[in-house]
């Protein structure tokens, strides 16, 4: 995981480790064989091999979406953005040398804007009103689209697109991104290699990724196609472990069908456990909460499933051999994850079932402990702290703000505790997650 403690190091080793952590010309890169080093750079980039460095043991992100920043590489970046005009001026930018189909950006945050407004379909028709435009959230679970593509959406009736302003948000998101055509398996490969030279370079050996809804057509056999081929063509530099998002009992009865299974695949290419999304996000006030939202009275957020069809899912997973990871960042949706593993265990237990829950950041200390004895693993993103420590209080409240993302109290309670980055939501640098243990 991304901490320092597991690395035993000795005293020296530890405060090499915590002054090149600090250091901004340091970085963690995996060397030609394998080995991983953390070390000053030099002025070429090239690591300084001259001053002392450390040998790190390989290191994995838990949880990411490696061929949505494969996307998210080739779309204009909104990361850092301080304005809608921020945003617009981005836009206007790339489209000076824009040959595309869609216009498609993604990283603003209405929070690091001072009015905190969400752009609109309206500031978005000022970078361009023929060219179809979505920018993207930083979480990924609101977009904003312009006149040009909400023309492409006329006489969709989902509840999720807001026809006024052009926000589509959660399962509304998919009829969006359905519009955008999707690359072929050659085409993945090479994007992917592209994103696996960028692992490297940040000193990261293993991922676990999910893939299955990065392309617009949603279509997950290309994507077991693009990495198995890349690794029987002696290409894929990382191991690479599938979190298979499936998110409808159609769809996972479909891919149990074709007689997929967790852990079957190549040396370097694994299928892993089923993905399970039940809330949103905390930034877009989304995340599935026990109360109202301290600065959003009668909002709790969005509960993506009924208990029952939940439970299906998970069940039908668990009966074929198959661990359940599931998306859950409001206390309400962990507790709805709780009841669904505990209940599925009675029902078809698996000694070595390893369920989990992915980002898993409002708690009381009461869930922690139930957590414990449910065997539950928790997928962390510490560099979630950098942001969310910004709107935590105002959106939760001191009380519950002080029991929430309480990584320590997990471990303390022998709760296994995998760290990730969720990239693109935010960037892998293994060095940036290491800073926010
Ligand atoms: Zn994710």
């Amino acid at each position: 995981m991304f901490s320092a403690t597991p690395f035993n190091f000795t005293q020296e080793e530890q405060d090499l480790f915590d002054s090149l952590l600090q250091d901004s010309s340091s970085t963690i890169r995996v060397l030609e064989d394998d080995r991983t080093i953390f070390a000053m750079r030099n002025e070429d980039d090239s690591l300084d091999m001259t001053k002392a460095y450390l040998e790190l043991p390989p290191l994995w992100d838990t949880h990411m979406h490696l061929l949505n920043y494969a996307n998210a590489k080739q779309m204009v970046s909104l990361h850092g953005t301080k304005s809608v005009q921020d945003c617009i001026e981005a836009g206007k930018e790339r489209l000076k040398t824009f040959t595309g189909e869609f216009l498609l950006g993604r990283g603003w945050n209405q929070n690091e804007f001072s009015d905190q407004c969400f752009p609109t379909k309206a500031d978005l028709n000022l970078i361009s009103t023929e060219i179809p435009i979505i920018f993207t959230r930083t979480c990924g679970h609101v977009a904003i689209a312009n006149d040009a593509t909400m023309k492409r959406l006329e006489g969709n009736p989902h509840p999720e697109i807001d026809w006024e302003t052009g926000t589509i948000i959660e399962a509304g998101l998919n009829e969006l991104y359905a519009l955008i055509p999707s690359p072929d398996v050659p085409t993945i490969k090479v994007m992917l290699l592209d994103a696996i030279e960028d692992l490297r370079y940040h000193g990261i050996l293993e991922v676990h990724t999910d893939d299955f809804t990065a392309l617009s057509d949603r279509d997950y056999e290309k994507v077991i196609q693009a990495y198995t081929e890349l690794d029987n063509e002696g290409k894929l530099k990382v191991k690479v472990v599938q979190q298979c998002l499936l998110q409808t009992k159609e769809e996972l009865e479909g891919f149990l069908q074709k007689g997929h299974r967790m852990g079957q695949g190549t040396e370097n290419f694994k299928i892993g456990p089923l993905k399970l999304l039940l809330d949103g996000s905390l930034g877009a006030r989304t995340a599935y909460m026990r109360e109202d939202y301290h600065d959003d009275t009668g909002n709790r957020g969005i509960r993506i499933y009924e208990d029952e069809t939940l439970q299906e899912l998970v069940d039908m997973a668990n009966e074929q051999g198959m661990d359940v990871i599931m998306h859950a960042i409001g206390d309400a949706a962990i507790d709805q994850a709780m009841d669904a593993i505990e209940r599925t265990q009675k029902k078809y237990p698996r000694a070595n079932a390893r369920h989990g829950i992915v980002h898993c950041q409002i708690t009381s200390n009461d869930q922690l402990d139930r957590m414990a004895k449910l065997n539950i693993v928790v997928y962390v993103q510490p560099i979630f702290i950098r942001d969310d420590s910004k709107i935590l209080v105002n959106r939760v409240g001191k009380e519950k703000a002080s029991t929430s993302y309480n990584w320590k109290g997990m471990q303390d309670r022998g709760i296994e505790v995998f760290a990730g980055s969720d990239a693109p939501v935010v960037e892998f640098d293994v060095k940036e997650n290491m800073k926010w243990k």
